[in-house]
Parts: C-alpha cells; sequence; structure tokens
C-alpha cells in the first residue's frame, strides 16, 4: 500500500502514531512521519507491505484532517 502523509496539514494531534504505531511515528515537533522501514525519499512517503494494509487504513481513517492518503501500490 502506499503511504502519503499531508505533513502542511497535520497539526500534531498523536492518534495516528498512537492507534497505528507499525506504520506511524512521531516526528519532529509532533507530527506523524512514516516509520523508517517504509519510508521512499521522504518521511512523509512510502510504501508499506499487504499485512500492515488494515493499520495503515486505521491511520488514515482515525486522522481527523484527513492528512494521511492511503492507496493500493
Ligand atoms: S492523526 Fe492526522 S493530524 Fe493527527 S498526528 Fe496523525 S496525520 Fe497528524
Amino acid at each position: 500500500m502506499k503511504v502519503v502523509i499531508k505533513a502542511e496539514e497535520c497539526f500534531s494531534c498523536g492518534l495516528c502514531y498512537v492507534l497505528a504505531p507499525r506504520v506511524f511515528v512521531e516526528g519532529a515537533e509532533g507530527k506523524a512521519e512514516l516509520d523508517p522501514k517504509y519510508r521512499r525519499g521522504s518521511p512523509y512517503e512510502g510504501e508499506v507491505p499487504d499485512e500492515l494494509a488494515p493499520e495503515a487504513i486505521r491511520g488514515m481513517m482515525t486522522c481527523p484532517v484527513k492528512a494521511i492518503d492511503v492507496e493500493p501500490s
């Protein structure tokens, strides 16, 4: 699954990295970042394995400002 975090929209609430900690981590100033294992050139973009798709989707669904996009690779 492709995951993109729109960092400019993230307001550091922490919900995604608390509820989906295998995909998202806390970055600078509390902003969400992708786990370093899955990044592709940016802390905010990458690919997660299929077994983590439900967790990535949970993070997307929980974000109050829809700052996370998840789509099939
Ligand atoms: S849930 Fe959304 S606003 Fe909250 S830390 Fe994650 S990306 Fe940022």
